[in-house]
């Protein structure tokens, strides 16, 4: 039987970052693929001047298309929310949003930000927020996962994590994933690439520590998971 996988992310490139081994792992088993992002990165650079958000909301667009040719998926949609304002979103609104996208897919599985949002980014976090809402409002019998940092994560990466500044808080790295992958070989590539593909955000990073350890930087992913509601025996 076809499962479905649907992935609900704040920004272009959060999907790659976060679950590329979970859609490759989705694809080898010919399960299908969703997934949605809320705003389309537009305010996602140090130098606005250069990139107003149209342009750089363009940009972030065929990126994102790029990456997810990298990565084998072709159904995504938008949610239409502005970059670095998905906090402000009215949360029942929002939620509703995703619910509607999750009652047409019908996911066996929906995977999105915990609650600390991985990089503590707001976006991230009412995501999150919104994601879990529609879960437990419209498919209770949904497996829920959650992104979280892999175990040790700010002790291994600590140069890195500092050089870069994308964590907004002490990421948390001390929650025990339900489901831990290590990509490697071929797999690990394909993640680069798509990476790579979204080269507004990822050349920056790449530059700044050398690709042999960007690589090895988020060669792992991890996720907290909540069980399906048990479904109430049919009378
Ligand atoms: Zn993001």
């Amino acid at each position: 039987m076809t499962r479905t996988l649907l992935g609900v992310w704040a920004h272009p490139d959060d999907e790659t970052f976060l679950s590329s081994g979970l859609v490759l792992d989705a694809h080898e088993r010919g399960d299908r693929v969703v997934l949605v992002t809320a705003t389309r990165g537009e305010r996602g650079t140090d130098d606005p001047v250069a990139w107003p958000p149209e342009r750089l909301g363009r940009l972030r667009e065929r990126e994102l298309e790029a990456a997810l040719a990298v990565l084998g998926v072709d159904e995504h949609r938008w949610l239409g929310h502005v970059d670095g304002a998905c906090a402000l979103a009215d949360e029942r609104m929002a939620a509703r949003a995703v619910a509607t996208v999750i009652e047409e897919v019908r996911p066996d599985t929906i995977v999105t930000f915990g609650p600390d949002g991985v990089t503590g980014h707001d976006d991230h976090r009412a995501v999150g927020r919104w994601t879990t809402r529609a879960r437990d409002a419209v498919a209770p019998t949904a497996e829920l996962l959650r992104a979280v940092l892999v175990p040790g994560f700010t002790r291994r990466f600590a140069d890195v994590n500092a050089a870069l500044g994308i964590f907004m808080d002490e990421p948390a790295d001390d929650v025990a994933p339900d489901r831990h992958t290590v990509l490697t070989g071929d797999r690990l590539d394909r993640k680069m690439a798509a990476m790579l593909a979204q080269d507004s955000q990822t050349r920056r990073l790449v530059e700044a520590v050398g690709f042999a350890a960007f690589r090895r930087w988020w060669a792992e992913e991890a996720f907290v998971r909540t069980a399906p509601a048990v479904r109430a025996a049919a009378a």
